[in-house]
């Protein structure tokens, strides 16, 4: 059993010629809504990879929130750790993208799932120390991950963190986490090492060591991962494929590296994957429905 704790938004991405100037309107030319934020993301990809996975996340009484309870049950994932906020809209992300630059401006309102409280935590607490792993991000409000990755670490649970979006954490927090997983960037801005090569991954691993982190792992995109587990370093390449949309890729990973461990596989066999899992989440557009079967991985990977 494995616990994700994290974010639900619901993602409103519309294409424009142009991003608007301050006061300027755009007649934009496409939009679609989907289900997204790091957590739900990541929680769909470990279910889809075969994980008996407890989502747990915040949404509001609104419309928007059928847009995750109609992925749930589409997926036939549990909604039994799910909380609303009869207050708090369901949080959104509204996403520009630029359709001949394809560059993007996000806004994103976390809403209700940024109000998780401890008396929220205290009613899955059982899930959560039942979980032989638990995977959080930076996308909730940081009061509860404190006390989601306290209350883990107390009862023996390992604790993964997906250090995204990159925001400045306590040491406190990050002491005994049994993994961090950055991405590059996020490693940069977490250690001040830039992250390059296994020399310089090596120093920012370091860095983490030294606050009491276990076992490091940061994505490099196409280069593909990096993991320290103190007595062996490498760098692990990438499947080659062609990327379609590289949106979710770290979610994909992350979801997939969650349901590997679950199955007892080790850091090294759990990444490789991972690296399956978001190779095929990257040929395909989107986040949640993006995310492969069990049966795809395992063709993927056989080959
Ligand atoms: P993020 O989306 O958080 O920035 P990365 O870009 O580092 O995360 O990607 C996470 C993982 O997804 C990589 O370690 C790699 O395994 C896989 N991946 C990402 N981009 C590609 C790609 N173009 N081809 C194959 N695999 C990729």
């Amino acid at each position: 059993k494995v616990t994700v704790f994290g974010s639900f938004v619901v993602d409103l991405m519309a294409r424009t010629p142009h991003l608007p100037a301050p006061a300027e309107t755009v007649k934009g030319s496409f939009f679609k809504q989907g289900a997204g934020g790091k957590g739900f993301n990541q929680g769909v990809a470990a279910h889809k990879a075969g994980g008996d996975v407890a989502m747990i996340t915040k949404l509001g009484r609104d419309s928007m929130a059928n847009v995750a309870l109609d992925v749930m049950t589409e997926l036939n994932m549990p909604k039994d750790f799910l909380f609303y906020n009869d207050d708090v809209a369901t949080g959104i992300a509204l996403i520009m993208v630029d359709e001949n630059s394809s560059q993007n401006e996000i806004v994103i309102v976390p809403g209700a799932c940024g109000t998780i409280t401890a008396e929220d935590i205290k009613s899955v607490e059982q899930r959560i120390c039942d979980s032989a792993y638990i995977l959080l991000q930076l996308e909730v409000n940081q009061d509860a991950n404190e006390a989601v990755a306290k209350l883990a670490k107390e009862h023996g649970v390992r604790v993964i963190l997906n250090t995204a979006p990159y925001q400045p954490v306590t040491d406190e927090f990050l002491k005994g986490c049994w993994l961090v997983t950055p991405n590059e960037v996020e490693a940069e801005e977490m250690t001040g090492v830039p992250v390059t090569d296994l020399e310089s991954a090596n120093r920012a691993a370091k860095i983490f060591f030294e606050k009491g982190v276990e076992n490091v792992l940061i994505t490099l995109g196409s280069r593909g991962v990096y993991i320290n587990t103190g007595d062996r370093a490498e760098i692990i390449p990438a499947f080659h494929v062609k990327a379609v949309d590289t949106t979710g890729a770290g979610d994909a990973f992350n979801g997939g590296l969650l349901a590997a461990l679950a199955e007892g596989k080790d850091i090294w066999e759990a990444a490789r994957f991972a690296s399956g899992l978001a190779a095929l989440s990257v040929q395909r557009i989107g986040t949640t429905p993006a995310m492969p079967t069990r049966e795809e991985i395992d063709a993927f990977l056989a080959e």
